[in-house]
C-alpha cells in the first residue's frame, strides 16, 4: 500500500466573534491555547484509494462534507470527514450563536475551511509513498466515564500505524470514545482538548504526524475528571499517547489492503428541539418531504484492523455491539469513527430511548434531546450489519 498526509491549521481568527461549541450559547472566544486542525490521512492500494479527513471541529453536516467532496471529484477517490468533536472550537453547526434564535457560523469561515479541507485532501494524495500498516488495540482504564450509563464503559483505545520499509513511523491513528471535553462550560480558550496534546505527544515521540478519530462517544461517554482543567488534558492525553504507543511498538507491520464499503441509509426526524432550529433557521433542513433525513454509514478495512463509520455520537453500547459483529465476521482488530460525513447527534439504542416530556428540562434524558429521533440507531445498525 502507498499512504500520504497532509496538515493545515483551521483555527478561526479572533478579530471577529467566535462562538464555542458544545454547551451553552453565546461562550465567546477569548484566546487561542492551542490550534485547531484539518488532518488528510490518503491510503491508496489497488482497488482503492480512501483518505481519510480529522476535523478539530464539534460536527460537519453531510452537505458541508459533500461540498468539500465535490471540489476534489477530479481526484476519484473515496473521502471521509469526521469531527473529533472538542467542545473548544467554532460552530459549525448553529446552535451556539449568541442566544437561541441566532446561528452561531460564520460563513466566511466555513467557505475558507472547505477550502482547505480540499487541499489537504489533494496534499495527502501528492504525497503517496510506500508503507507497511500495524494495528492492535488496548484497553485504557480509569480516563472516562459513562455519565449516562456509568455501567456501560468502553475504554478500548484502538490503533494503527504506518511505517516504510525500515520500519519508521509515517502517520500513527489513534481511535478513542470520549467526548473532548476535559475542558469545560465556561472556558474561552480555544483548544483541540485532549487530542491535541495525544497527537502533539505521539509526535515527539514518533518523529511522524499522529491523526485522531473520536469513536462512539455518545452516551455520556466524558472525559473522568475533576477540576476542568488543561493539566488534566495534559495527562489524558499523554498518558494515550503512551499507552497506544507501547501498544504498537509490540506489533510488526505488514503488506495491507484497503478497502471501504458505503451504505446509504435514512432516518425520520421526531425530535421537536430540531423542528424548532429548523424555524429559527440555526440548522439547515435537510428532511426529505416524507420528514426523513438521508445519510451514510462506511466499513473501511485496512488490512486486518476494521473501522465503521457512523453519523453522529453513537453510544457506548451500541459501538461494543458494533465491534463485536466485525471481530465475528474477521477483523483482528475494531473501532468506530463517529461524527464522520455527518452529525446528526446521539445515537441512542431503541430501548433505551425515552424522549423526554418537557425537552427544555430532560433531565436523565439529554441525549434524546439532542437526536433526530429513536429511527436513527436502527437504519446506522442495520446498514452496517448489510455490510459485514
Ligand atoms: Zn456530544
Amino acid at each position: 500500500m502507498n499512504i500520504g498526509y497532509a496538515q493545515m491549521v483551521i483555527t478561526p481568527a479572533l478579530e471577529k466573534p467566535v462562538y464555542l461549541a458544545g454547551f451553552g450559547n453565546n461562550r465567546r472566544a477569548e484566546t487561542i491555547h492551542d490550534d485547531l486542525y484539518a488532518r488528510a490521512l490518503a491510503m491508496q492500494t489497488d482497488q482503492t484509494t480512501l483518505v481519510l479527513v480529522a476535523l478539530d471541529l464539534i460536527g460537519f453536516f453531510r452537505p458541508d462534507v459533500y461540498d468539500v467532496i465535490e471540489r476534489v471529484k477530479t481526484a476519484g477517490v473515496a473521502v471521509l470527514i469526521a469531527s473529533t468533536h472538542t467542545h473548544h472550537g467554532p460552530d459549525t453547526m448553529g446552535l451556539w450563536g449568541p442566544d437561541d434564535k441566532t446561528c452561531g457560523v460564520d460563513a466566511e469561515y466555513m467557505s475558507a475551511i472547505k477550502e482547505k479541507i480540499a487541499a489537504i485532501i489533494l496534499a495527502s494524495l501528492s504525497d503517496l509513498q510506500p508503507a507497511s500498516a500495524k494495528w492492535t488495540s488496548v484497553h485504557v482504564p480509569g480516563l472516562a466515564k459513562n455519565a449516562r450509563n456509568p455501567e456501560i464503559v468502553d475504554d478500548e483505545l484502538t490503533l494503527a500505524q504506518f511505517v516504510n520499509e525500515s520500519g519508521k513511523p509515517l502517520v500513527t491513528l489513534f481511535n478513542f470514545p470520549c467526548h473532548p471535553e476535559v475542558l469545560w462550560e465556561h472556558n474561552p480558550h480555544i483548544t483541540a482538548d485532549y487530542p491535541g496534546v495525544l497527537r502533539t505527544e505521539v509526535e515527539q515521540q514518533t518523529g511522524a504526524p499522529c491523526i485522531f478519530f473520536s469513536g462512539a462517544l455518545g452516551g455520556m461517554m466524558t472525559p473522568d475528571v475533576k477540576d476542568h482543567s488543561f493539566e488534566e488534558a495534559e495527562f489524558m492525553g499523554k498518558k494515550l499517547a503512551q499507552v497506544g504507543l507501547e501498544a504498537l511498538s509490540k506489533v510488526e507491520g505488514q503488506r495491507s489492503y484497503v478497502s471501504v464499503e458505503q451504505r446509504e441509509i435514512k432516518a425520520k426526524l421526531t425530535n421537536i428541539l430540531y423542528k424548532l432550529a429548523f424555524g429559527r433557521k440555526l440548522l439547515p433542513d435537510t428532511r426529505d418531504k416524507h420528514g426523513f433525513i438521508h445519510t451514510e454509514v462506511n466499513l473501511i478495512k485496512i488490512g486486518g484492523l476494521w473501522l465503521a463509520t457512523v453519523p453522529g455520537e453513537m453510544l457506548p453500547k451500541l459501538g461494543l455491539q458494533l465491534k463485536a459483529w466485525m471481530k465475528e465476521a474477521g477483523a483482528g482488530v475494531a473501532g468506530v469513527i463517529g461524527l464522520a460525513n455527518d452529525e446528526l447527534g446521539y445515537i441512542l439504542p431503541e430501548e433505551d430511548f425515552k424522549y423526554p416530556w418537557n425537552p427544555f428540562r430532560p433531565g436523565k434524558h439529554y441525549e434524546e434531546t439532542n437526536s433526530i429521533g429513536k429511527g436513527i440507531a436502527p437504519s446506522v445498525m442495520d446498514g452496517l450489519k448489510s455490510l459485514l
